[in-house]
């Protein structure tokens, strides 16, 4: 695969219902941890659904994102709403549609 440098990478940044703040990008939610480098000026976030998931990128707490070490996610995106900044999980009952757009190609 072709490595691709993203540029420009806008995170939407919500709350969870538990206050914790999450970031969203293409569908796929992001937790922040903090870094043990000291610098307290950004974090990392890692994608919810964890190991084995290695999508992460690096983000100025202002929310800029200065890093991303991968994008690709090995899983379909959590099926989730976002109202007035909250993000509330959708409990998986079906397939979503993006499941079937990818076993239809
Ligand atoms: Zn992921």
């Amino acid at each position: 695969m072709a490595a691709e440098r993203i540029l420009i990478v806008a995170a939407t940044y919500v709350r969870n219902l538990n206050g914790k703040q999450i970031a969203i990008i293409d569908g796929y939610t992001f937790y922040a941890c903090n870094s043990l480098s000291g610098n307290l000026d950004t974090s990392m976030w890692r994608c919810t659904k964890g190991y084995p998931c290695k999508a992460r990128f690096k983000a100025l707490n202002t929310g800029e994102i200065v890093r991303v070490t991968t994008l690709e996610h090995e899983h379909v995106p959590p099926a989730i709403d976002v109202h007035d900044g909250i993000l509330y999980k959708l409990a998986k009952k079906k397939p979503t549609p993006v499941t079937y757009a990818t076993h239809m190609r």
